[in-house]
């Protein structure tokens, strides 16, 4: 076996299992830690469990990280990668996340290269070259390539440390399998001495345990942090029509105007149907789904990682293979299939830890239509469960945050106070009596009605399908005429919800009477319904003052000159800077400073470069490379 960790005089002998343990409590080695951050990711502190897990890492020992999105798993590989000799490599499932990585760490003054099938021969050994040259610290690698140049890597160059990022995609029951992963458990019998970390942001138990065994790690501690996502809000709007759901949409964007965000929804028509409706209402969106063509597609992505869109329309397929951190909201058009898809979907949004609004729409059609999707898939039992689940969620009378937790094994009685259900808390009501009305109007249509016909019904609508049915002379025509259509929508959901009503999805989705159902209306069993509120504001619209939490809480605000500041403005002008020298280097805007680095500098107002440098965010060589131009307009609004 090759040696894969020469000793260097100077730095830390990690990556050898048998080498000396890197010493906890040795204050130098945490003076080391702390000076790397600042130096090169310009932060003065880590987060969570970040430290342990660095020197973890640095001890040689294997490790699995489980972290939510934006929960800072990068530096966790990045920060030993710089301390070990050697080139530490990183194993990433898209060629788009590499590329956006390596991007960022040359933003940061890091040796960071990938090595990827778009490269012609000549380029990859020419990156090979600067690997055993040393002038590579952190080298990107798809699975296949990884295997394809096991030789090469073996034999050419020190090797530090073997990060499986996006480790899911090794398990056939993550979220996104990839069979080049399963080949990976070859390489901790080729590299013995070399750790190896997997990361992801899959919670999912039986995938984690997976993840451990398909990879061969060998005593592995692992670190799970909490999933919670606190700067996302969660909001769910029930029962909207599409006319009402596409004005909503509108005043959504129109409070969060020049902020990216992506709407997904359940169908390619639909997503198209979408975009134009936006597009047409002078909204920048293009529509994201697999019938386009690659080119498109990768054209669609590109225009919005650069920020010259402001919204996508997709369908699920998007967003995996993109890092960009200041996507400010998640929209679902549609009731996704389950809460694993759901929290993937709006982990997109907020990955710079700054506010993000999440938004559901749920409606009677898309319990429909995704049941039987569920009802026709192999697994149809699992995925009829997952769906119950997600329209608990949508249902749901406690907090929101409280029921995604739980469903990811994090169980709380928290109150999150950032979901509408903790902005307002429902009302409840004795909805004995119009839960009856509908009750007795399904039973004496003989349960041959759907939703739509029930409505008509109980509202006094003389339909074609009513009169020709005869039901203009049942008893309960009419009965329900003083309750709003969408709101007798909004009924029967929480009436399916509560059991007693359920629907015969082989008869044409007609309504049928539960036992729980005949109680209430032969023996008077009383129902609870929730008030349905017209008024509530979701978190993250308007009628809320401030419209997102304050970014800053008033009295943390540095002293500093800034009595005619107008911060929206200063804002787009740190924005147009950093977009100016984003275009110049042909890299999307956030590879340049992430939103949070922008909104600490608009709060900091450094006047000076080394002012610049106690932002956080900004390590010793953006402040060399950008630190004049950032103050100078900074200066521009700080002097009047
Ligand atoms: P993940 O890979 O877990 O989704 P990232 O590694 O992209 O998350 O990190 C998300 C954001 O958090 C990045 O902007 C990163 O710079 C920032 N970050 C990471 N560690 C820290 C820290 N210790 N202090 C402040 N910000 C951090
Ligand atoms: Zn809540």
């Amino acid at each position: 076996m090759a040696e894969t960790s020469p000793t260097m005089k100077t730095g830390w002998k990690g990556g050898r299992r048998d080498d000396k343990m890197f010493n906890f409590a040795s204050s130098m080695e945490r003076d080391i830690l702390y000076q790397a951050l600042k130096k090169y990711f310009g932060y003065t502190s880590f987060r969570g469990t970040q430290e342990e897990i660095i020197r973890c890492v640095l001890s040689g020992r294997d490790c699995m990280v489980l972290m939510p999105t934006g929960g800072g798993k990068s530096l966790c590989y990045q920060l030993p990668a710089l301390l070990m000799p050697g080139v530490t490599i990183v194993i990433s499932p898209l060629i788009s996340l590499m590329k956006d990585q390596v991007d960022t760490l040359v933003q940061m003054g890091i040796a960071a290269a990938s090595l990827n099938s778009m490269q012609t021969d000549l380029e990859a050994r020419q990156v090979i070259n600067d690997c055993r040259e040393g002038k590579v610290k952190i080298l990107y690698l798809s699975p296949e390539n990884i295997l394809a140049r096991v030789d090469d890597l073996l034999r050419d160059f020190p090797i530090s440390l073997f990060a499986v990022d996006e480790a899911h995609c090794v398990s056939q029951w993550g979220y996104d399998f990839r069979p080049e992963y399963t080949q990976l458990n070859r390489l901790r019998n080729l590299f013995p001495t070399v750790p190896m970390m997997a990361l992801t942001a899959t919670a999912d138990k039986v995938t984690r345990m997976d993840i451990l065994n398909q990879l061969h790690l060998r005593q592995p501690q692992v670190y799970v942090s909490s999933f919670d996502r606190p700067n996302l809000s969660l909001s769910v709007v029930k029962g909207m029509k599409k006319q009402s759901k596409d004005k909503f949409i509108r005043e959504f964007i129109k409070d969060h105007s020049g902020q990216s965000g992506i709407i997904y929804c359940l169908s390619r028509r639909l997503v198209d149907t979408v975009a134009r409706m936006l597009n047409q209402y002078g909204i920048t969106a293009l529509p994201y789904h697999a019938g386009l063509t690659a080119e498109v597609r990768s054209s669609t992505q590109e225009a919005f990682v650069y920020d010259r869109i402001q919204v996508v329309c997709a369908t699920v397929a998007f967003g995996m293979g993109i890092d960009k951190s200041n996507i400010r909201w998640v929209i679902h058009y549609n009731m996704p299939k389950s809460i694993e898809n759901f929290y993937q979907e709006i982990g997109r949004a907020g990955r710079d830890g700054l506010p993000a609004d999440t938004l559901l729409f749920y409606s009677y059609a898309d319990v429909i239509s995704l049941s039987a999707f569920a009802r026709e898939s192999t697994q149809h039992e699992i995925n009829e469960e997952r769906l119950k689940r997600m329209q608990e969620y949508a249902e749901a009378t406690v907090c929101r945050r409280r029921i995604l937790l739980n469903y990811f094994g994090e169980t709380s009685d928290m109150k999150c106070d950032n979901c509408d259900v903790c902005h307002h808390p429902p009302r409840l009501f004795d909805g004995t009596m119009l839960a009856q009305k509908a009750l007795s109007a399904i039973m004496r249509s003989e349960q041959n009605v759907g939703l739509k016909l029930l409505v008509d019904i109980l509202r006094g609508n003389y339909s074609q399908e009513v009169k020709s049915r005869g039901y203009d002379r049942i008893k309960t025509f009419g009965a329900g005429r003083d309750v709003p259509p969408r709101d007798w929508n909004a009924y029967v959901l929480q009436m399916l919800q509560l059991g007693l009503i359920e629907i015969a999805y082989q008869e044409d989705n007609h309504l049928k009477v539960t036992s729980l159902g005949r109680e209430v209306l032969f023996e008077g069993r009383p129902v609870s319904l929730t008030v349905i509120d017209r008024d509530v504001v979701a978190p993250g619209l308007s009628n809320r003052a401030p419209r997102t939490r304050p970014l800053f809480v008033e009295d943390e605000r540095p002293e500093v000159t800034r009595s005619a500041i107008d911060d929206r403005e200063l804002y787009e002008a740190l924005k147009l800077l950093r977009r100016q020298i984003a275009d110049r280097q042909g890299m999307p805007p956030y590879v340049v400073f992430s939103d949070r680095v922008l909104e600490e500098m608009m709060r900091r107002c450094p006047l000076s470069v080394d002012e610049f440098s106690e932002v956080p965010g900004v390590g010793d060589y953006k402040r060399r490379k950008y630190g004049k131009e950032f103050v100078k307009v900074i200066r521009e609004f700080v002097k009047d």
